[in-house]
């Protein structure tokens, strides 16, 4: 067994600010000397930056993830009275930023295998209400988006994707969030590109959806004094976006060691009675959460407490589906109405993953669970 002493957190972000520290402090120190704060040349430039890695159009930098979906939402018209299908596997603000909107979101189960957005139902719950459809690339992973594209053309729908946990995640050798109308991100702090708060973007090739992007995410002003839409007041802050401009040209090989850590976790994983994250051949996943399903027979408290024992932190990612959480009790979807969400949602838990993470810690956690009493 590899020793390893102290605790090994699910994810941390202090090992990465050693490595980066005499940059980061400086892009800091370089943003107070200037003393400018909101809307300056540090977003500019980031922007710039994300949209030469992405290889899309325009990124306008927002106040974060869940911003970036609404501002998505209403830069495509929708609002209230629509409907938006999403999945009920996802962080809840992917719900709440549809909620925001004022359109209704509509829920489509998932496949099992991948946590993600089942393509097969989602025809079935289009009704002439609906307006776009928000896939999620959930943990890192791409959603199937050719089939998504095929029914988005057919019914005139737009696509938003929430990328907020897909930075570099690619889809037939593209860029996730350049594929549909609009892509998104989170800059959260645990996120593959996180700053030190809050921070978002929102992603386009399509020049009217910019348009009125750059007015909807500063008040809806073109100019100042000069509202011409009703827009939110969510920018990203020159702090964060010098911060995210020092970790931006890392990102590439943080998410490649992501993926090596992810390897040596399903190599040292296999033959046990749970299944390892399933990376589908269309695209490159980046383990934003390497996330086991654990086999029926296994009482995951158990499991979880076990790992605990051993210093080992553990999430779960999502204990609750979307169409079980109490703020959306009202869209009438009870328990069994979603069952393969159901079942999942009982069934992951999510190990630790992070660039930094010592190959001898995923070493030790995964012979932790070797010796776990199955
Ligand atoms: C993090 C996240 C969001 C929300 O991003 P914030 O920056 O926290 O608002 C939305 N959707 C998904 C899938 C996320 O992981």
């Amino acid at each position: 067994m590899a020793n390893v002493v102290g605790n090994i957190p699910i994810f941390e972000t202090k090992s990465q600010y050693n490595l980066l520290r005499k940059e980061i402090d400086t892009a800091i120190e370089r943003v107070l000397e200037r003393s400018f704060f909101v809307l300056g040349e540090e977003c500019s430039a980031f922007e710039k930056e994300f949209a030469e890695y992405l290889g899309v159009k325009h990124v306008f930098g927002v106040a974060n993830g869940t911003d970036a979906i609404q501002l998505a939402l209403m830069a495509c018209g929708v609002g209230s009275g629509d409907e938006v299908i999403t999945t009920p596997q996802t962080a809840l603000f992917t719900l709440l930023a549809i909620s925001a909107t004022g359109a209704k979101p509509v829920l489509v189960d998932i496949d099992p295998d991948t946590g993600l957005i089942n393509p097969e139902l989602i025809e079935a719950a289009i009704t002439h209400r609906t307006k776009a459809i928000v896939p999620v690339h959930l943990y890192g992973q791409s959603a199937d988006l050719d089939p998504i594209v095929q029914i988005a053309n057919n019914y005139s729908l737009f696509i938003v994707e929430d990328s907020c946990q897909a930075h570099g995640t690619t889809y037939k050798g593209k860029y996730t969030g350049t594929i549909g109308h609009v892509g998104t991100y989170s800059f959260y702090p645990s996120k593959n590109l996180g700053c030190y708060g809050d921070g978002g973007a929102v992603v386009t090739n399509d020049s009217e959806i910019a348009d009125r992007l750059v007015r909807l995410r500063n008040g809806g002003q073109r100019e100042r004094y000069n509202h011409e839409l009703m827009g939110l007041n969510s920018r990203l802050d020159e702090i964060q976006a010098a911060i995210l401009r020092v970790k931006l040209p890392h990102l590439k090989a943080w998410n490649l060691a992501r993926r090596e850590r992810a390897a040596l976790y399903n190599r040292l994983l296999e033959g046990l009675p749970l299944e390892t994250p399933l990376e589908k051949g269309y695209g490159q996943h980046i383990y934003h959460l390497y996330v086991l399903k654990l086999s029926s027979t296994i009482v995951r408290n158990t499991f979880q407490i076990y790992l605990k024992e051993l210093g080992i932190g553990t999430g779960i990612h999502y204990p609750i589906p979307a169409h079980l959480q109490i703020a959306y009790e009202w869209l009438g979807l009870g328990k069994g109405s979603l069952p393969q969400v159901e079942d999942t949602a009982d069934r992951i838990i999510s190990l630790p993953i992070f660039p930094e993470l010592p190959l001898e810690h995923v070493e030790y956690i995964a012979e932790s669970i070797q010796n776990f009493p199955f």
